[in-house]
């Protein structure tokens, strides 16, 4: 897209009017369902415009100031040191840069003290906690005023509801005068709690620590922050001194003075009673500090406190003064934030999908962009439902969110940003692949409540294609070699035109299609003749029918003698056999509910279908089936199960297998239908809507120890 000079005038001002907007509900309200990294996401392509267009850049935009305004009901501060907030630097690239320019300056230091300051530069990594900045002062050791950053020149005189915060110091163990930064925070555990809480009064809930720490600080009446239990970190000096009673008193041994390194300054915040965060650590290189940022990046949930990052300190005063500061930050410290799990991007074209349903799903193609450390440049829109929802049009800006392994997606359309050119997307009326005619799905007799459509052509060339991908993958035939390109090949070529054809593959149909060398059509072949012998579940698995997941064929499958009374040990007998039960004989077996039982008595009372599965024994295929009785255990039969965090002894797929065996059902998500919740080391979201829910939560042993 070509943008010309006005529309690029005009994409500024507008982002600059939403960061405003934004900043007002953040900063000002306390707006709990805001997350500053939409905020900061659109920060950055406003920088980057005005870096490149200057032209544009106006006095007023956002980025020519930091922090908030003062609430008026609360009393304002002056600070007697400007409070500066650091550049951001977001890879090892940016961290890079930043040495290099710190070193070019540093060595054109004239006469530093001591030599060595020139040699050795060393870095003191800190955790960047989540939460609210406080400036704290101390008169003769008594705390005497705290206040917020707000714009880092003017904050907040929040003194009585800092009072509250029990590690705070109300006395420090020294009867000095000093000034010092901290941050609050509202500790995760502690956030459920008040949620719940505000939950049943029907309040708005807290999105995060940091906006639960502002939200009480920023109270006007103290007995609210003190309901909760609000914590503090400080970390740095601004003033020092001794008082000036004791100044005349003992005149020699009172020098007292900020530290002259980062680390010395830590460790006296500690001797004067502070509560400082212990995980701090000196670093001689870089790369020590990639190795820090790497560990934090998987340990940081582990924490009761949120870390947005690693704040970098050069280590001595001395360089720290000799840098100095440019118009907004210090020269001396780089904020190295953990990558961004939520960022804004441009919608720049909406295209169908048809997946192996032949459901036909909108898929939003993104301006590329980086989120949670993985570049982006597709999401799924679900359906049509979903994008009226959303009220996503091509051409939107949007935020995307990706979090842990999950599958990245819009949850938000940011409306304000809007030129009037975007484009509403229409669902099309028949299938763009082969242009058969597109229906409503209908099961159970009724048309479901999602708008989902679905291309009615039975014979349709994509969901095909699709079936077969599903049908040799992993969880399914497991065919080596088989992946998605040359399933497409096949296809495409007429190869093959159904499953079943897979099995007809011969050597001579592979090595005419391109880049299949004669050893690989060789092994190919040979994969898919391993392939043949397949257990029931997996092969039930591989049919692809809707509803019919990893789950349900497992069910189906160790219920066919108990449960539905079928004696079955080969495919012949159970494509004679199976095919006759009914949708209520299905839902006899535990954990089956009507949508599936529907779905898999349909499927297999289709002629068709059933012509295929011939198809499939006349090639070979044979299934296997365990007849014995499974083993069933008391504890875990029945119970659902739920799989978060590393895996520790066993895989998660032996684990699944695990609990199958045993009778219980494992799911994606954690549910008040939940039994037990599995946690490996570094669990995800999963733990914290398990403690939320009050799931029990359980280790990898306990669960052996529920298996004996
Ligand atoms: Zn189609």
């Amino acid at each position: 897209m070509q943008e010309n000079n006005e529309q690029i005038k005009e994409r500024i001002q507008k982002l600059s009017a939403e960061i405003n907007k934004l900043r007002h509900e953040y900063h000002d309200l306390d707006k709990p369902d805001l997350t500053d990294e939409i905020y900061s996401s659109l920060m950055a392509e406003l920088k980057g415009l005005e870096e490149k267009y200057p032209e544009w850049k106006f006095p007023d935009s956002p980025t020519q100031r930091i922090g908030g305004r003062p609430l008026d009901k609360f009393q304002k501060v002056l600070h007697k040191t400007r409070q500066w907030s650091f550049n951001d630097a977001f890879n090892f690239e940016e961290m890079g840069g930043w040495e290099e320019k710190i070193k070019r300056m540093i060595a054109k230091i004239k006469n530093p003290p001591h030599s060595k300051e020139r040699e050795q530069l060393n870095y003191v990594c800190e955790l960047k906690i989540d939460g609210l900045k406080v400036i704290l002062t101390y008169e003769n050791g008594d705390f005497v005023r705290g206040a917020t950053r707000g714009d880092g020149v003017i904050g907040e005189d929040v003194t009585e509801n800092l009072k509250t915060i029990f590690n705070i110091p109300l006395k420090l163990n020294q009867p000095i005068n000093c000034i010092v930064v901290g941050e609050c925070f509202m500790g995760k555990k502690e956030l459920v709690r008040i949620n719940k809480l505000r939950a049943k009064k029907g309040e708005a809930l807290f999105a995060n620590s940091r906006n639960a720490a502002a939200g009480s600080i920023r109270q006007l009446d103290p007995r609210v922050a003190s309901e909760r239990r609000l914590e503090c970190f400080v970390y740095d000096i601004d003033q020092i001194s001794a008082n000036s009673d004791q100044k005349s008193a003992n005149s020699n041994d009172t020098k007292i003075q900020i530290p002259e390194s980062q680390i010395e300054e830590l460790e006296l915040l500690e001797e004067l009673g502070f509560r400082v965060n212990e995980h701090y650590r000196l670093c001689e290189s870089i790369s020590e500090i990639e190795n820090y940022y790497e560990e934090w990046t998987r340990k940081k949930d582990k924490e009761d406190y949120g870390i947005d990052g690693v704040v970098v300190k050069i280590n001595s005063r001395f360089l720290q003064e000799q840098l100095g500061y440019t118009g907004k930050s210090p020269r001396w410290g780089i904020a190295y934030k953990f990558p961004a799990e939520k960022v804004t991007t441009v919608v720049e074209d909406i295209g169908v999908q048809v997946g192996r349903t032949g459901a036909l799903t909108p898929v939003a193609h993104l301006r590329p962009v980086l989120v949670a450390g993985s570049m982006v440049s597709r999401a799924t829109l679900h359906n049509e439902d979903e994008i009226k929802r959303l009220d996503v049009r091509i051409g939107d800006t949007v935020v995307v969110q990706k979090a842990g392994d999950v599958i990245p997606e819009i949850t938000e359309t940011l409306i304000g940003l809007r030129t009037g050119q975007e484009k509403i997307f229409v669902m099309p009326q028949t299938c763009p692949i082969c242009g058969g005619p597109v229906r409503k799905e209908i099961i159970g007799g009724k048309e479901e409540e999602s708008a989902a459509l679905y291309c009615a052509n039975p014979k349709c060339f994509a969901v095909e294609k699709e079936k077969i991908i599903h049908f040799v993958s992993k969880k399914g035939f497991n065919i080596d070699g088989l992946g998605e390109k040359i399933v497409e090949q096949l296809v495409n070529e007429g190869v093959i035109s159904d499953m079943a054809e897979i099995f007809e593959l011969k050597k001579g149909d592979l090595e005419p299609l391109e880049r299949f060398a004669e050893k690989s059509a060789d092994n190919l072949i040979l994969a898919i003749e391993k392939s043949k012998h397949i257990a029931l579940e997996k092969f039930l698995y591989a049919l692809g029918i809707r509803y019919a997941g990893e789950e349900t064929a497992v069910l189906v499958a160790n219920s066919l003698q108990d449960v539905l009374g079928l004696k079955i040990s080969t495919f012949k007998e159970f494509i004679d056999v199976f095919p006759r039960i009914t949708k209520e004989d299905l839902l006899k077996v535990k954990g089956i509910g009507d949508k599936s039982a529907e779905s898999l008595s349909q499927w297999f009372s289709d002629l068709e279908n059933v012509k295929l599965l011939e198809k499939m024994r006349e090639s070979g295929v044979e299934i296997l089936v365990d007849n014995e009785k499974k083993e069933v255990n008391e504890k875990i039969w029945g119970k659902t199960f739920v799989l978060t965090g590393e895996a520790g002894n066993f895989t998660r797929d032996a684990l699944r297998d695990m609990i199958r065996r045993a009778g219980g059902s494992v799911s994606s998500s954690v549910s008040k239908n939940t039994d037990y919740v599995i946690a490996g080391e570094n669990p995800g979201s999963k733990y914290q809507k398990a403690i939320d829910l009050g799931v029990k939560i359980i280790s990898e042993k306990e669960f052996e120890e529920m298996l004996k």
